[in-house]
């Protein structure tokens, strides 16, 4: 059953750093001032109200909550011990740097009732952690992992994709070196800039180059597809929309639907890959959480495979066919193909 997640932005509230990146009122979209006891419980009991029989789940997003004083983090989460016990509350996630996560973060955390961290990795490339300000190593990453894990927390990861020195074959690595450590989950939000930061100064002065949507898109696609034949779901693509955020991007792969092009991306080079040119009518049937993906935005699947391919697609949902997999009718004969077994990408190989 899909939890209903009550979020709590804490902004930049506690982190020492600045990333080159890092606006945190645009990319929550929250002016940033912690909630007090009153407003935690409150706006719990507002989601418990709707959300019938699913789990709640309370988690407190930006910043890095273990960069706060103890007294602060506990003022945040205290109030939430009597919504845990009640059952009202199933579970809590924080977001934290990774070399604000020692064994001694880590037991704190378990001991307010903390299930799951999620550690802002951007890049596990030590170059490139230096470019964009983080203040911290490759290697404290891996030492917050094993922290976590020690004390019996669920640790997930966040990587930022085409942050300067970047590129798809470094960045691969890092999320090769991500997934070594078993994440629970991945968000990935490819870089953009921001107006008012220091990339967004690199970018105007023309030491940066964002990328575009299109690279963003084909990035990733290559990650995407890697991580889910890892197993390793990938619950967020590219930053949520806020109408702060919409009016401070200045450059970069940015759109509010991007993991739905990444997804559209996917599908359109299995079919590209599938149907012979000049393939003409075809049938494609495929699960209906996949359906406007293999259509893509405004039909754009439709429209380009029958420029490439001469193809004319009528694509059905079909309960019976599981995600990523596709059944294509044509003259060319019937076939079962599978985003996850059949798309093979150039770039994979590459090391
Ligand atoms: S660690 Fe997080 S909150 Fe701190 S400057 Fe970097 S991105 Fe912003």
């Amino acid at each position: 059953m899909r939890r209903v997640t009550v979020p709590f932005f804490v902004s930049h509230a506690g982190c020492p750093h600045r990333c080159v990146f890092c606006d945190q009122r645009a990319i929550s979209g929250s002016a940033g001032s912690l909630p007090d006891a009153d407003e935690i419980v409150r706006t719990v009991s507002a989601y418990r109200e709707t959300a019938g029989n699913r789990p709640v789940e309370v988690a407190f997003f930006g910043g890095s909550f273990t960069s706060l004083p103890r007294s602060i983090q506990e003022s945040l989460l205290n109030p939430l011990a009597p919504l845990m016990a009640a059952g009202e509350v199933e579970s809590v996630r924080v977001s934290a740097r990774p070399d604000a996560l020692s064994a001694d973060d880590a037991l704190f955390l378990r001991g307010c009732g903390v299930q799951m961290v999620e550690i802002g990795v951007q890049s596990m490339d030590d170059g490139i952690l230096r470019r964009a300000g983080r203040g911290h190593f490759a290697s404290d990453v891996e030492g917050a992992f094993r922290a976590l894990r020690s004390a019996g927390l669920g640790a997930a990861a966040q990587l930022m994709p085409g942050l300067p020195g970047d590129t798809l074959a470094v960045t691969r690595k890092s999320l090769r070196r991500v997934m070594v450590l078993e994440p629970a989950f991945l968000r990935i939000y490819p870089t953009v800039v921001i107006s008012g930061t220091p990339l967004a100064a690199l970018s105007r002065s023309g030491e940066y180059a964002p990328l575009s949507l299109d690279e963003g898109v084909a990035w990733g696609k290559v990650l995407l597809l890697e991580a889910l034949r890892a197993g390793v779901p990938v619950i967020r693509m590219g930053l949520q929309e806020t109408d702060v955020l919409a009016s401070s991007v200045e450059a970069g792969p940015y759109h509010p639907a991007f993991r739905q092009l990444v997804e559209g991306e996917l599908f359109h080079d299995l079919l590209r890959e599938l149907l012979p040119v000049g393939s003409g009518a075809a049938t494609v049937r495929c699960s209906s959480a996949d359906l406007s993906s293999v259509i893509g935005q405004r039909r754009c699947n439709i429209v380009r495979l029958a420029r490439e391919r001469g193809a004319e697609l009528t694509v059905i949902a079909d309960a019976g066919i599981p995600r990523w997999r596709l059944h294509v009718e044509s003259a060319a004969g019937s076939h079962s193909v599978s985003v996850l077994a059949d798309l093979h990408y150039e770039q994979e190989n590459d090391d």
